[in-house]
């Protein structure tokens, strides 16, 4: 995600490298096994914002113990992100067998029991039919709630579909991830997993990303089919306002610029930027394994960005200036996220730092390579903000947990700003060669897995064959030899 705030405040010096005396290597899941595996067919009635669905979900048992439940998130009852929107699990089924479910954590958590317990290695399948609302745009703008960012959400011209569905919550070394959701931060936590889904609506509605067959129905229904691997989210947005994309391609990639008619220079300067971050990101940090990402832009608010699998959001307020340096380090910034969120994963709620430092940073160094100057005004305004919020919280680090945060603004400082702040000061330290190499082998190590800061720091010190931590990240005492 990419925050809107911005703050002034005094410069201060970075931490440098840090020699740690503590090393924890805390082992992540790996990408092993058959990933988790969704089929769903999907009717959308686009002018209510409505959908119903059947999913029937493949999970093979990656942990070591037996399983006696899987849990399912349901983001869309989250009101704190998502507002009005809603998401009813109907019937339940395990291996065939009806169950009853359970909810919990405000109708955020789906426990799904299975007949019989789930060796390590085996598979189960779970069939759930559901039903969900997006939260409905007042006819004069705006959004249903003020805290919503707009991410489930039916607005005069968009049904923006994200996290719209019941997603198996990860199964991680501490169990079943299935923290209660903050109203600051990101929420969506999931395994990367295979889609086959199949979408019906009228027919005149465009759906993006551009299904693999498109086919109209004698009712006046139009029949989108998708094959999708290594997703950490199936996300769509579907418009009734008769834009058509911009296409090129980056580096074997195809990239879809989809703005508002009125913002056709927004869509042809995203499609610039973003082209121009893929062949960055691409040769630092290697390939994304997606055919297409695609750049829509939908009403938001709290953000100016959010990150999705193979697309992003890019925020319509934004697209109105899309001259400023800013609308750079949006389009960049989400772009980073395909190789930090959704081809390496890591938990939003325990480790925000470590997606959205490595995005924003990434964003800065795609920034570099166009404008020096700007990329170096960016970072005076991180240290200022990151100063800032150190002096006021001192027991606060880049590090800490989401639920830690007093509100976004910290959050912001710490994580975003402070984040990219100390790999900048890591890799003045260790060296360009050496710090992207880190980063290459961390991206390659963990594509399509859950990574841990620990993970991270496990690469930075096997390229720099010295010891780093991200302990002391981001603490007062950080500052090293
Ligand atoms: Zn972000």
């Amino acid at each position: 995600m990419g925050t809107t705030e911005t703050y002034v405040g005094r410069s201060s010096c970075l931490s440098s490298l840090i020699l740690a005396l503590l090393f924890a290597l805390a082992g992540s899941p790996g990408a092993s096994g058959t990933p988790p595996a969704y089929r769903m067919t999907l009717d959308v009635n686009y002018a209510e914002g409505t959908f119903r669905g059947e999913l029937i979900l493949t999970y093979e048992n990656h942990s070591t113990v037996p399983l006696e439940e899987i849990f399912f998130r349901l983001y869309g009852n989250a009101r704190s992100l998502y507002g009005t929107a809603s998401l009813d699990v109907g019937e339940a089924r395990a291996d065939g067998e009806s169950v009853i479910v359970s909810l919990f954590a405000n109708n955020t958590v789906l426990l799904v029991p299975l007949g019989r317990p789930l060796a390590p290695g085996a598979s189960a399948e779970i069939t759930l039919s559901f039903l969900g609302r997006a939260a409905s745009a007042p006819p004069e703008g705006g959004f249903s709630s003020e805290s919503e960012y707009g991410l489930l959400l039916k607005s005069s011209h968009a049904l923006t579909l994200t996290a719209f569905y019941p997603f198996v919550a990860p199964y991680t070394e501490e169990g079943w991830a299935i923290d209660p959701i903050s109203a600051v931060g990101d929420a969506l936590f999931a395994d990367s997993a295979t889609y086959v889904v199949t979408l019906r609506v009228d027919s005149g509605v465009t759906v993006i990303p551009i299904a693999d067959e498109v086919v109209a129905e004698p009712d006046g229904r139009t029949r989108h089919s998708f094959h999708r691997d290594a997703l950490r989210d199936f996300s769509l947005v579907l418009v009734d306002d008769g834009r058509q994309p911009l296409v090129t391609t980056a580096d074997g990639i195809t990239l879809r610029s989809w703005f508002s008619p009125q913002h056709d220079q927004a869509a042809d300067i995203a499609l610039q930027r973003g082209a121009a971050a893929i062949e960055v990101f691409s040769s630092r940090f290697g390939a994304l394994p997606y055919e297409a990402v695609d750049m829509v832009e939908v009403p938001l608010q709290r953000a100016a960005g959010v990150e999705c699998s193979g697309l992003f959001l890019v925020s319509a307020a934004y697209a109105a200036e899309p001259r400023d340096v800013f609308f750079d380090i949006i389009v960049s910034h989400e772009m980073a996220h395909q190789w930090f969120y959704a081809v390496v994963g890591n938990d939003p709620t325990e480790e925000p730092w470590l997606d959205e430092a490595l995005a924003t940073y990434a964003s800065n160094i795609y920034l570099a390579a166009i404008s020096p100057a700007a990329a170096q005004s960016e970072r005076s305004t991180w240290s200022s903000l990151y100063d800032w919020v150190r002096r006021d919280y001192p027991d606060l680090r880049v590090t800490s947990p989401l639920y830690d945060f007093p509100d976004s603004a910290t959050y912001s400082a710490f994580v975003y700003s402070g984040g990219a702040l100390e790999l900048d000061a890591i890799r003045r330290d260790i060296g360009d060669e050496v710090f992207f190499q880190a980063l290459a082998e961390y991206y390659t190590d963990h594509a399509l897995a859950i990574a841990s800061g620990a993970d991270l720091f496990a690469s930075l010190s096997h390229a720099c064959a010295c010891q780093l931590s991200s302990v002391l990240f981001g603490s007062e005492s950080a500052t090293g030899p």
